[in-house]
């Protein structure tokens, strides 16, 4: 689901409700001639420009004061070569109509989010990821971007060609210009095999390099006022020795699904969280509850399928990359601090894993990570508890998610991305007047001039 423009067309607003901007106009574009033409525009009128993904950034990235390009009109895949992998999209394309067209011709992207309602180009732009020890983020996926610059001239980068350009927007954060097409490295389909468990917190810290190391897909959600994990582990069977005569459990029934995801995970959970708004002080006793009430499933389907799950319940959220080995440290620190803060917190902290990358400003970056996530319900405060996290974090350099909250700046960031300069400089040639500027990027990123 997108977030769209409200009735009066004016304002725009994200999905968790953090950000809101009035653009001076709104363009939707349908052809890269016409997002063309609209940068050119914006320039005529002395505007800056923004395109806009589904919405799901928490920060501002997407906000703009001058023209909001909503790239609804430019999706679909122009080319799929199935002996390469080579699949190439139009930059407003979802994740979920790109799963769904990608199983059509037999290939799947080899890892995904938790959600599949961002657009393509948006889920790239901020650093987008997944889980698993062997894999990085989205962007690791591409091999070549069509960008529409600041002088309304198209290019296209890639790993031969205009290579700076190529490190810095596969995460650019929306700064270099408007992505018009990505051509991705898809694998074959495949289906992954989810087992799903609760185990106590402290058994999952001891053995949290092996279930890295054993599984494709590890992560954990663990509620902070309780002793259990919800451990999730997500492997391809294609291709896997499966002991013999193990049963291979199949895909979870439509009633079943509907049953956990919709009502379990999301009415359920959203009852819960409405009654831990309105009675603050019960919200450790809700928050052990649905810890203790975590069961065990297992069951096969489509990777797209077992990646996503639907999130019908608001809240907000920070995420930070740290270095894997400092994970321990991080969740009993904040084991430590979340009974002590004022407000307590309704939300689990999720932990995931991914692999170093080379990407300039991916939280990736030369770095084996882990990423911690947390969360509070929508309407609760959650300002300290962020701030805590994030000192924290502070402590063992980590790096913020460019789509969720965070309070660092230019000076900080600079410290934390060793290639962060020469980003500046690639932004500096390709948009000399900061045309695709807003103030998310003046406080992250610093003056479009070196
Ligand atoms: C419920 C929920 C679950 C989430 N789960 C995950 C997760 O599992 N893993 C994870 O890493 N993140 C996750 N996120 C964060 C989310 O993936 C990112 O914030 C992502 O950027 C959102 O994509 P979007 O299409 O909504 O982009 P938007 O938020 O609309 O925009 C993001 C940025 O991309 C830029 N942009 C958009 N289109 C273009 C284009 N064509 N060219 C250039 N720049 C462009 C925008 O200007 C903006 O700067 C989640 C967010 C929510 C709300």
């Amino acid at each position: 689901m997108r977030t769209k423009p409200s009735p009066d067309h004016r304002v725009w607003r994200n999905w968790a409700g953090t950000a809101a901007a009035t653009p001076a106009r709104w363009s939707r574009p349908c052809s890269e001639a016409e997002i063309s033409a609209a940068v050119k525009d914006a320039t005529a009128a002395g505007l800056t420009v923004r395109a806009l993904g589904s919405g799901h950034s928490f920060t501002a990235a997407a906000a703009t004061s001058g023209v909001a390009l909503d790239l609804s009109g430019w999706t679909g895949i122009t080319a799929a070569d199935t002996g390469t992998g080579l699949v190439t999209a139009r930059s407003g394309t979802t994740l979920r109509a790109l799963g769904a067209e990608l199983a059509g011709v037999g290939l799947a992207m080899a890892n995904l989010g938790d959600i599949d309602v961002q657009t393509l180009a948006g889920a790239l732009s901020t650093g987008t990821h997944g889980t698993g020890a062997r894999l990085g983020g989205l962007a690791t996926q591409v091999e070549e971007l069509e960008l529409v610059l600041a002088d309304g001239s198209v290019v296209t980068c890639s790993a031969s060609s205009r290579p700076e350009l190529f490190n810095a927007a596969r995460v650019g954060l929306g700064a270099l210009g408007v992505i018009s097409t990505v051509t991705l490295r898809c694998v074959p389909s495949f289906t992954l095999l989810a087992d799903e468990r609760p185990v106590p917190v402290e058994e999952v810290l001891e053995q949290f390099d092996e279930l890295a190391a054993a599984n494709d897909h590890f992560e954990f959600y663990w509620f902070p006022y309780g002793r259990k994990a919800l451990v999730k582990r997500n492997n391809r069977l294609a291709g896997r020795d499966q002991p013999p005569g193990s049963p291979v459990p199949p895909p979870l029934p439509a009633w079943r699904r509907f049953w956990e995801f919709e009502v379990m995970e999301n009415a359920g959970f959203g009852a819960l969280c409405r009654l831990g708004r309105a009675s603050p002080r019960l919200i450790p006793t809700l928050n052990r509850f649905s810890s203790a009430a975590l069961s065990a499933r297992t069951y096969t389907d489509a990777s797209y399928r077992v990646f996503v799950t639907p999130r019908r319940v608001r809240f907000a959220e920070s995420e930070y990359a740290v270095p894997r080995e400092s994970l321990g440290h991080i969740i009993a620190e904040l084991r430590n601090a979340v009974p002590r803060l004022a407000d307590p917190v309704m939300f689990p902290v999720e932990v995931r894993v991914a692999a170093a990358d080379d990407i300039w400003l991916s939280t990736g970056y030369g770095r084996e990570s882990a990423y911690v996530a947390i969360h509070q319900y929508t309407g609760l405060p959650y300002q300290a508890y962020f701030d805590r996290f994030e000192s924290i974090v502070g402590e063992v350099a980590g790096r913020p998610h460019w789509g969720k909250l965070h309070s660092l700046d230019a000076g900080r960031l600079r410290s934390l991305y060793p290639r962060f300069d020469e980003f500046r400089r690639v932004r500096a040639e390709v948009d000399p007047e900061g045309r695709f500027g807003n103030d998310y990027l003046a406080r992250v990123l610093g003056s479009h001039e070196l």
